[in-house]
């Protein structure tokens, strides 16, 4: 029996562009259902990927896509990389950006026609290759099933993954003008969002399958405090609604082969090792003082606000603390302010893929405060290369990261501290427990050890998604 096909789409893939988690599920998930379907992975070529690096070449396909009586031009162009085939869609409207998103302030008012052009490139992949399945993954791909279910010659059946309910792709109406998408969509069952075009809302709407990224996440969203208004929209829809927990890529993420660290390692001996290197590299003293780390996105979601008001209490302890991140320019600059007065803070303000590796392998605690986290896969990283998570326990934290006062060797679960309220005296609270955890090695190591040898691959996580594609695939189109 010949494989199932499946196009995989995502605005983001590691290695070619990442700004966060998609980027990771985006790369992993592809080579988790490689052997069993035949997968094509589908994102834009921003002008920014080394197309050399990736012998990126041009396919002799292209389209002409017309959008409001404007025609574009969009060509195709393809790779071989690790086993996966890779589709890249070319415009210039859609790829020659400095960055991925942006904001309108930035320079990009026009994220509606660039994602909304991208959509319709892949409806018209999809109608010319048949796919059976496509998979879309968050708002910037949302589109695709409405235009699936508008031109009854593409037979594909879809899945939408919510990665981040709070990014919904919200634009003014005349984004629906400007995307020719006729005005009966424009209703509170469909497309509108107090008045405005929601895309994410479209993805939920037309897809065949809705999955969110962790079980408890997918209950979350159907309640006030976590549904961004769309609680009532997903309920509605809450039948093809579930919750898969994200895997983190073993191969990307392992440290026993990880050749961006200053020595891989299987064990925390190895791992002090690279505590040593790192903590020269980045001018931090004491190999036996704890480290704490925080990697991530500089937003309200992670819990910013909340490790801002941490830090100067925090540092006042004989501990370190490096935190590596960006985004909004606001938290940058508070958090620089910080770090200008203690010794103990280090911080990057950069994207940089190895420093984040070579932290994991330093670390003994990650911090991960989120206020809201859909899955998190930092934690799970941060355990696999033998470091404790420190969590606010909400969504996929608490799916992942069970209290180390729970502990047993049940390799499915990891352990580390966990808070219930996301305020500072339960923040400093579950940090002061660290220090003490730390103080007792032995304990410590153990469960360090334990949390190395978890499994947070993907299979099972794959394994869920084949049954969903295969029952979206028996059903009828909707
Ligand atoms: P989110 O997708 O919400 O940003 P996740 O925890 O799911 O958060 O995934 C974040 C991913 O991005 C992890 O692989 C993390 O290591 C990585 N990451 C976040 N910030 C940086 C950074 N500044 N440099 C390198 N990697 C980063």
């Amino acid at each position: 029996m010949s494989k199932l096909s499946l196009l995989f789409v995502s605005s983001e893939v590691y290695p070619f562009a990442k700004s966060g988690g998609l980027a990771d599920v985006a790369h992993a998930l592809p080579r988790a259902l490689n052997a069993e379907y035949a997968v094509e992975v589908c994102m834009p070529l921003y002008s920014f990927i080394d197309r050399k690096k990736y012998k990126i070449s041009k396919r002799s396909e292209h389209f002409d896509i017309t959008i409001a009586s404007e025609v574009h031009s969009v060509e195709l162009y393809g790779c071989s990389c690790e086993g996966i085939n890779y589709c890249f869609i070319y415009s210039p409207l859609l790829c020659e950006r400095e960055f991925l998103y942006g904001t309108p302030e930035e320079g990009y008012a026009d994220n509606a026609l660039r994602f909304g052009l991208f959509a319709y490139a892949v409806a018209a992949l999809l109608k010319e290759k048949q796919h059976e399945i496509v998979h879309l993954n968050d708002w910037q791909s949302a589109l695709v099933t409405l235009l699936i279910k508008e031109d009854m010659s593409i037979k594909t059946k879809s899945l939408f993954t919510i990665h981040n309910l709070a990014y919904q792709g919200l634009f003014p109406r005349h984004a629906l003008e400007a995307l020719a998408i006729d005005s009966k969509h424009f209703t509170m069952d469909a497309l509108e969002f107090y008045h405005q075009m929601s895309f994410m809302k479209a993805g939920i709407a037309y897809a065949d399958a809705v999955t969110t990224v962790s079980k408890r996440y997918a209950q979350e969203i159907l309640t006030p405090e976590f549904g961004c208004g769309l609680e009532g929209f997903l309920k509605h829809h809450e039948k093809k609604l579930s919750g898969i927990i994200n895997g983190v890529d073993t191969e990307h993420f392992s440290p026993a082969k990880d050749k961006m660290l200053a020595l891989a390692y299987d064990d925390l001996k190895g791992k002090a090792e690279n505590k040593k290197a790192s903590l020269k590299e980045i001018g931090l003293r004491g190999i036996k003082k704890p480290l704490f780390i925080f990697i991530g996105r500089f937003t309200w979601q992670k819990g910013v606000d909340l490790l801002l008001e941490a830090l100067p209490s925090m540092a006042a302890f004989d501990c370190n603390i490096a935190i590596l991140g960006h985004g909004e320019a606001g938290y940058t600059t508070k958090l620089e302010e910080l770090a200008a007065l203690h010794k103990n803070i280090h911080l990057s303000c950069i994207h940089d893929e190895s420093l984040s590796h070579q932290m994991y392998a330093a670390a003994d605690f990650l911090l991960m405060p989120s206020l809201f986290e859909p899955c998190g896969l930092s934690q799970m990283i941060a355990m696999n290369y033998g470091a404790m998570p420190l969590v606010h326990q909400v969504g996929g934290l608490k799916d992942t990261v069970v209290s180390y006062k729970d502990f047993d060797d049940k390799k499915e679960k990891g352990f580390g501290i966990a808070f219930k309220n996301p305020n500072l005296t339960a923040f400093l609270g579950a940090f002061e427990e660290a220090l003490e955890l730390f103080a007792n090695k032995r304990e410590y190591n153990k469960i360090c050890r334990h949390n190395m040898l978890c499994d947070f691959s993907w299979d099972k996580s794959a394994q869920a998604y084949s049954k969903l594609y295969k029952k979206i695939t028996h059903g009828e189109k909707s």
